[in-house]
């Protein structure tokens, strides 16, 4: 008899329920299937892609401590994926299949057409629950339903601690050594297609099971009990920065809330502490992913809110190619935009700021700032990005209220005072003084080569709000056209700025 693990996007040995019900269960070997193909699908960005090939490697050389072969195969596509599987178990004669589960509408599709030929061969299939902290589906109000409001879903999380998930006690023993051998060779030829050599991104997360377990320590260590008043500075390191290890699986949400609930006197909640307002934003994820579950329809480019389909969302590419380069006369904005080409990761209080400037301010459809994200983040996540877009937009569940729109100059004061965050990344406004810093004068601007705002807070967001407003107006037309007002708007409020607003 032998069993098979199947891994995804659980790249680490310890922790890892599928892993080890397999290992328990009898002699082991691992396999991993890359679908290039399926990563572009999907948008992964070229440093997620690195960090998974990485990090396969760091993870055949963990799984050897254990004697467990890994071998890498290739596939074209989650349509190729089950046959490519089936045959592979039937070469090794594997009897048993093992993995833990994904909540993705294509993930989700591909496993069970895995289990159900697995079932057609006659070969065992186990899925384990990995990616969430309780079982999705299983945290329901009174009436069944899934809760729409954070707050809610987390008093209920909250209230019965049984359904809780903890990390496995113990590690697996290694296994008698087997004869299959390891096969990683694939991997070389992958990495030189994705042809990734963003050295800042590589060097800020660098691969490992024991790298992300040391960066978790230190983060208990010396910065969690701060947390909360340093979570949104994004000019020091205030958060964890885990989400990279997180997405791709050398680490689970479980250790994470291990060690944060040992940081708080073994409380899930404890008020105004940094290990509790960090367990609270584990718990954004959770939500987010419960709900990913909940409502397929949020894997298929939907609103939560299906009235803000006929919202006319813009499709300016010049526009958004602005905000995409960091060039939106906008300090903050393009710093945080130039973070996130240069580093592959940004700051979550810059990612609110950002998202709700395309889509509030530019009234950029979320969906191109969801899909851009996705290809440049190496922590990307389609539950956290979506979920985090979807509330920028207003579009989403328990979402900023269309009317409570950050002004990006004021949340720039509020959170580098001190203009160090956007010196790192625009040195072209490193000379400007503490105050200028977060809003150039047209002259300072100029003698910096800098552009000038692209658009005007004040008018931009009485556009939104009033497109917005409309919603409830159910005979009001809202039509592309109408959506291109808010530009000529713009473009007058330029002029206008060029007159008269800026000296
Ligand atoms: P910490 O502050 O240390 O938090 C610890 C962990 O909690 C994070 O690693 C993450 O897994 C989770 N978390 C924290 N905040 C959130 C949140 N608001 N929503 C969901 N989970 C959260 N996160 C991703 O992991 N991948 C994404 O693709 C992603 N896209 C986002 C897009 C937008 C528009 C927004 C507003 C947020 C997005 N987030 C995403 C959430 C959040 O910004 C990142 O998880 C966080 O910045 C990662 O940094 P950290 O590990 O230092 O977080």
């Amino acid at each position: 008899m032998l069993n098979m693990m199947w891994f995804k996007t659980d790249l680490r040995i310890l922790d890892n329920p599928a892993l080890q019900a397999a290992m328990l269960s009898g002699p082991t070997i691992a396999v991993y299937f890359v679908s290039e193909k399926q990563w572009q699908k999907h948008a992964l960005s070229p440093a997620k892609m690195a960090l998974i090939v990485q990090q396969l490697s760091m993870l055949e050389q963990a799984l050897a401590t254990l004697n467990v072969p890994l071998i890498i195969q290739k596939t074209e596509c989650f349509k190729s994926l089950p046959e490519n599987l089936a045959d592979f178990a039937a070469l090794h004669s594997v009897n048993r299949i093992y993995c833990n589960q994904e909540y993705e509408l294509n993930e989700l599709q591909c496993e069970r057409q895995v289990e159900s030929l697995a079932n057609q061969r006659g070969l065992s299939f186990k899925s384990y629950n990995d990616a969430c902290l309780s079982d999705p589906g299983s945290i329901k109000n009174k009436q069944g339903q899934p809760y729409k409001v954070f707050s809610a879903f987390k008093r209920a999380f909250l209230k019965d601690s049984s359904r809780l998930l903890r990390p496995l006690s113990s590690r697996n023993n290694p296994q008698k050594a087997i004869t299959v051998v390891s096969d990683i060779s694939v991997l070389s030829e992958v990495e030189a297609r994705i042809g990734f050599n963003q050295s800042d991104s590589q060097n800020l997360w660098p691969a490992g099971e024991s790298e992300a377990h040391a960066r978790l320590e230190r983060f208990g260590d010396e910065c969690i009990g701060d947390y909360g008043t340093n979570r949104d500075i994004p000019s020091i390191d205030g958060t964890s920065t885990l989400s990279p290890y997180l997405a791709v699986g050398a680490l689970s949400t479980r250790q994470c809330l291990q060690l944060a609930m040992q940081r708080n006197n073994g409380c899930l909640e404890a008020s105004g502490k940094g290990a509790s307002i960090w367990i609270n934003e584990l718990l954004w994820r959770e939500f987010y992913r419960h709900l990913m579950f909940d409502y397929p329809k949020l894997c298929r480019f939907k609103p939560f809110k299906a009235e803000t389909d006929r919202l006319p969302w813009r499709h300016d590419v010049e526009i958004f190619e602005s905000w995409v380069n960091g060039s939106t006369g906008y300090p903050i904005v393009d710093a945080a935009m130039r973070q996130l080409k240069k580093t592959a990761w940004m700051h979550n209080r810059l990612r609110m700021v950002t998202a709700m400037f395309l889509t509030k301010h530019l009234f950029v459809d979320w969906r191109w700032g969801e899909a851009y994200f996705m290809s440049q983040l190496i922590d990307g996540d389609f539950a956290s990005n979506n979920g985090g877009w979807q509330w920028s937009a207003s579009t989403g569940v328990d979402a900023v209220p269309y009317f409570r729109i950050f002004n990006p100059t004021r949340q720039s004061q509020r959170f580098d005072p001190s203009g160090s965050f956007i010196r790192r990344y625009m040195p072209e406004l490193a000379k400007l003084d503490n105050k200028s810093i977060h809003q150039p004068s047209q002259s300072q601007a100029l003698a910096a080569g800098y552009c000038l705002p692209i658009v005007n807070h004040r008018l931009a967001t009485e556009q939104t709000k009033y497109y917005f407003k409309q919603l409830n107006n159910p005979s009001a037309v809202m039509s592309e056209e109408a959506g291109h007002q808010i530009h000529d708007l713009n473009k007058l409020s330029l002029q206008k700025q060029q007159e008269f607003m800026l000296e």
